[in-house]
């Protein structure tokens, strides 16, 4: 089980500038088409989105948090909480509001959750907006919303939707496999946080405190790891 940005690719400034190269696209299929081997990627962002990029090859895809689970070839499972279409555009519309006349904002409407990217605008501004984010979705917050901050980017997304459904859900499909998850946000502390020590926890990038047993310093190292995996016999 991967996460996506910043783990399989490195973070790009844009979300969708982050696209898979079609070297690690071969590579996973690769791996997946190996006996008993099993890809997921869990990603905080929409499953449509992840879908459209790894068009082609076989994997399990979880995206909004780990929320929306899809096997390949058939139909997404809600793991999480699915708010109403109704609250989400209330809480894009705050993103939207926030991030207005500020230039380098990012508004990513997930469909359930609502992320504003501050990477690419001025620190200062960046950091106010994301301030301003917080106070404008404070009435929701008691309707089943939680901000959450990642990196250069703060986010409202129903509370209870995180990563460890993902996780847990997989275990209980695959019980005989051998669980291992890489992310480097965050959010992926939820995703260890529910393996423990039933399998393999590696934090990607920069050391921090974290659940993780092991570590790899970032997505080349990843990708090297996947280079191995592909030749395993
Ligand atoms: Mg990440």
């Amino acid at each position: 089980m991967f996460d996506y940005d910043g783990t399989l690719v490195p973070i790009a400034g844009r979300p969708e500038e982050a696209y898979p190269d079609a070297g690690l696209k071969e590579l996973l299929k690769k791996i997946t088409s190996k006996p008993g081997t099993c890809l997921a990627v869990i990603s905080g962002r929409a499953l449509e989105g992840l879908k459209n990029m790894f068009q082609g090859v076989p994997l399990i895809l979880a995206g909004n948090h780990g929320s929306l689970l899809q096997f390949p070839g058939r139909r997404p499972v809600a793991l999480g909480p699915v708010p109403s279409p109704e609250l989400t555009r209330k809480i894009a519309a705050a993103a939207g509001e926030a991030a207005r006349g500020i230039e380098g904002l990012l508004v990513e409407d997930k469909g359930t959750s609502v992320a504003l990217h501050y990477r690419l605008a001025e620190p200062q501004k960046g950091l106010a907006a994301a301030a301003r984010f917080r106070e404008l979705v404070e009435p929701y917050l008691a309707s089943g919303y939680e901000i959450i901050t990642g990196k250069k980017m703060v986010e409202a997304r129903p509370r209870g939707s995180h990563k460890g459904l993902a996780v847990n859900y997989l275990i209980s499909r695959f019980p005989r496999a051998f669980p291992c998850f890489f992310g480097d946000d965050l959010t992926d502390e939820d995703a260890f946080a529910a393996l423990g020590s039933r399998g393999l926890s590696v934090l990607v990038g920069r050391p921090r405190e974290t659940l993780a047993a092991y570590h790899l310093p970032g997505p080349e190292a990843v990708r090297e790891l996947l280079v191995k995996l592909a030749g395993f016999q």
